[in-house]
């Protein structure tokens, strides 16, 4: 089960204390009740609290940090596993290898430019350290591995603190010798320097109207009730984001977020409905129009468990239902949109994994598969709910509501 950090954190208006949890992204202070928006620069980074005596000067080991799933396509079709895990981010066998349990027990900080020590900097970027994270994990598989891929919940770096007495290095959070033999290495074999500036807080407010946003405190959507827009947080600020709903008959109780994306398929003939057809082996007569409609690829835009995630995708995929531009927000519950674009799009090989049949003359193409992502669109699919399912009866969908268990609470 995944366990999420917890990071001791203080109001950037007023200074009140607060815990937070590592997907929390929209916190309201409960002293002074103003809501700003979490944005991390590039990956989010962490200390672990140390009690290092007060004459020593910290040095921060970087570590790397994954969680999520990794899904991965051999002769006995899809897997999937959750994983969470941490492997040092700078090459010396004097720092342990990973952080262990560590950093689930004890209470984070963020890395401020008030942080003070050095920080080791560390080995190769996101991209890589996702790799290493794969690699790592499809190696514990039996070979042949067709596809390997993951669906990050997140990746962040873990600083652990480390400060020398004599020759021997000491474990800052522990106050003890990290290995019996681990001797300091030379002050100049790593580079180093002070905490950057990482993080950002902007005022949660409606750009176009000056009031409060809303959004569940993981969601990286926010809403505007009064003048019905929605707004993404990016690096330059709140952006809107136009979105569209797939129209369906009958009431709706909630509508779930997906991405509907337009991508290039190298590898495999996928542009049009009909390439979707032949390698789905619809048992249906194709018809006329097939060869010129557009194909897309559709994932969940929330966070949901890989066998759910896996239906949802496929199950609209199949059906590449029409879309149609949602000019004004449903009164309806909005699901917390959790699931970054960029995380549904490394999905995709997967959602073809599922979608292509019979799988046995498929899956062995996949590894030459190459998905290069064009355009996406955020859009909207009405449910209605039962007692312990949502319902889209027009796709044939039910949700079990604990399998969004891990998305929260609407
Ligand atoms: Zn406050
Ligand atoms: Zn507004």
């Amino acid at each position: 089960m995944p366990i999420e950090l917890r990071i001791d954190h203080q109001c950037p208006q007023c200074g009140a204390p607060a815990v937070l949890e590592e997907s929390d992204r929209l916190y309201r202070c409960g002293f002074c009740k103003v809501a700003s928006y979490l944005l991390p620069r590039d990956v989010a980074r962490y200390v672990l609290p140390h009690r290092a005596p007060a004459d020593r000067d910290l040095t921060y080991v970087p570590y790397w940090r994954f969680k999520g799933t990794i899904f991965t396509c051999g002769t006995e079709g899809v897997r999937h596993r959750f994983a969470d895990e941490s492997h040092c981010a700078v090459d010396d066998p004097a720092f342990p290898p990973s952080l262990g349990l560590r950093s689930q027990a004890l209470r984070l900080k963020f890395v401020t430019p008030a942080t003070t020590g050095c920080f080791l900097e560390p080995i190769g970027d996101q991209r890589q350290a996702l790799a290493f994270f794969t690699r790592r994990q499809a190696s514990r598989q039996p070979p042949p591995i067709y596809l390997q891929t993951r669906v990050g919940e997140s990746l962040s770096l873990i600083y652990a603190p480390v400060y020398q007495r004599g020759r021997r290095l000491y474990d800052g959070v522990l106050n003890r010798p990290l290995a019996h033999n681990a001797q300091a290495p030379p002050p100049e074999t790593h580079p180093g320097g002070p905490a950057g500036d990482h993080l950002r807080f902007i005022p949660a407010l409606c750009p176009s109207c000056g009031r409060d946003l809303e959004g569940r405190r993981d969601t990286l959507v926010l809403t505007c009730r009064h003048c019905d827009r929605l707004w993404r947080a990016t690096s330059k600020g709140l952006e809107e984001i136009h979105t569209a709903e797939v129209p369906m008959p009958g009431a709706a109780d909630v509508y779930l977020p997906f991405w509907r994306i337009r991508a290039r398929v190298e590898g495999i003939p996928l542009a049009s409905f009909a390439d979707l057809a032949r390698l789905a082996n619809l048992p249906t007569v194709p018809k006329a129009d097939w060869e010129s409609r557009r194909f897309h690829f559709w994932a969940p835009a929330f966070k949901v468990r890989p066998a759910t995630l896996l239906v949802l995708a496929r199950t609209l995929t199949l059906a590449q239902p029409a879309v149609a531009p949602l000019e004004k927000l449903p009164r309806q519950q909005l699901l917390a949109v959790t699931l970054p674009v960029a995380e549904a799009v490394d999905s995709l090989k997967v959602v073809l994994a599922v979608v292509a049949r019979p799988p046995r003359r498929y899956h062995p193409r996949l590894a030459a598969v190459r998905i290069r992502p064009r355009s996406a669109m955020l859009a909207f699919v009405p449910f209605t709910i039962a007692p312990h399912e949502y319902l889209q009866p027009g796709l044939k969908l039910a949700v079990n509501k604990n399998q969004l268990a891990l998305a929260g609470n609407l």
